[in-house]
């Protein structure tokens, strides 16, 4: 079986190609020769998600599955998540957007936050989402190389290291984007 992964993130793609099995072959946006920035303009993660899977399928024909995620604060109201990549402007970037939480966060004593991922599937014209939460805290400085985006600020729960000091097969086993692509392969499976 061949399937598109709509992203650019090379980071999404090693992760997600990670625990997809040998028989299911990932096909990147660059295979398929889709170079232009595919549209985000819900005002929800699921929303953006369809929305990915849907261009793909729309514009080039193939089934195509597209993940979005969010970080959502409890002392935030649930911020940045949709917002996440844009939180401190549309420049997109890790750091600021990382600054800008501690920031906001510099005076609240709840630091308790979670990971969202939703992936939308479309497959045989059908759309299916699969959604994986992981539960964690904002730390208060930024610790850590791996990963990326808000990885060196999120401590999942029950464990004493932030995302970014863990290697990708334990981020996968426990995080938010593993547990959605975990159904994603149960359901191409089934
Ligand atoms: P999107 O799903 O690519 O739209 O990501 C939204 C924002 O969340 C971006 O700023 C990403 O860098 C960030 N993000 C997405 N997935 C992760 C993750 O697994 N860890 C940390 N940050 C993430």
């Amino acid at each position: 079986m061949k399937i598109v992964f709509a992203t650019n993130n090379l980071n999404k793609l090693k992760e997600v190609q990670a625990l997809i099995p040998s028989h299911i072959k990932l096909l990147s946006l660059k295979d398929i020769e889709c170079f232009e920035d595919i549209p985000e303009t819900q005002n929800t993660i699921e929303g953006n998600a369809v929305q990915k899977a849907n261009y793909i399928k729309e514009n080039y024909g193939y089934d195509c599955f597209a993940d979005d995620t969010g970080l959502e604060i409890d002392a935030l109201n649930g911020e940045p998540g949709v917002f996440s990549a844009r939180y401190a402007g549309e420049q997109r970037s890790d750091s600021d957007n990382m600054n800008k939480v501690l920031e906001s966060l510099k005076s609240k004593p709840n630091r308790n936050a979670q990971f969202k991922t939703v992936i939308s599937l479309h497959l045989n014209n059908q759309q299916h989402s699969f959604t994986g939460i992981c539960k964690g805290q904002i730390t208060k400085t930024k610790q850590g190389e791996q990963g990326f985006g808000y990885d060196p600020i999120f401590k999942p729960n029950g464990h004493d290291k932030t995302f970014a000091e863990m290697d990708l097969n334990l981020k996968n086993s426990i995080g938010h984007r593993g547990k959605a692509v975990l159904q994603l392969v149960a359901f191409l499976n089934s």
